[in-house]
């Protein structure tokens, strides 16, 4: 498909750039850059677990993922982390830290730059679906169900790796000693409660 120059209109030619080749006016000095594009993605912790929202949208409508998005122009990611909370899952959050910044590659698309946070629920908030959303519900980390996107499980799985304490040989039962008492879990190959010492 022809691209045109956004500053004089005609149409790009292919060049030669810096050992990449690229679309760019023949007139001035306009290239159309492959740029990724940056989004976030927020673990939202609450009640010993984190905030999981069932997608409404495609793609991957149905599945579960993390609260989260692109990042406009005018906003800083954390604002922008902070904004896709309160429109996907309903609910003000704290953003607490970094977990990490991923690159997500695409064929089809722009790149994605996508930072992971991680934040929790602002006291007295609980979260609620919201439009591009079936539902949200808290999981426990040793129950989470299948994510949509490979970002999302790798930033996940980062996150329950950066709260094993030194020394900890095993990440869910760390997890699991969270201040709040799991809920009553539905029978698994293995319990999830932390072993008697
Ligand atoms: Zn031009």
């Amino acid at each position: 498909m022809a691209h045109y120059c956004v500053n004089c209109g005609s149409e790009l030619v292919h060049r030669e750039i810096e050992g990449r080749s690229l679309e760019a006016c023949p007139n001035d000095d306009f290239v159309l850059w492959r740029d990724p594009k940056v989004a976030t993605a927020v673990v939202v912790e609450s009640d010993g677990g984190i905030v999981l929202g069932r997608r409404a949208i495609e793609p991957a409508y149905g599945m579960w993922c993390l609260p989260g998005g692109f990042v406009n122009d005018d906003e800083s990611p954390v604002e922008a982390a902070v904004r896709e909370c309160l429109e996907e899952i309903c609910a003000p959050v704290v953003v607490t830290g970094l977990i990490g910044v991923f690159h997500i590659s695409k064929q089809d698309a722009a790149s994605l730059i996508g930072l992971g946070y991680h934040a929790h629920l602002v006291d007295g908030h609980s979260p609620a679906p919201g439009s591009e959303m079936l539902e949200v519900a808290v999981f426990q980390l040793d129950a989470l169900p299948p994510l949509a996107f490979s970002s999302h499980r790798q930033i996940v799985g980062e996150f329950i790796q950066s709260r094993v304490p030194p020394g900890a040989e095993e990440p869910l039962r760390a997890a699991a000693g969270a201040p709040r008492a799991l809920p009553p879990s539905p029978a698994r190959g293995r319990s999830p409660r932390p072993h008697r010492r």
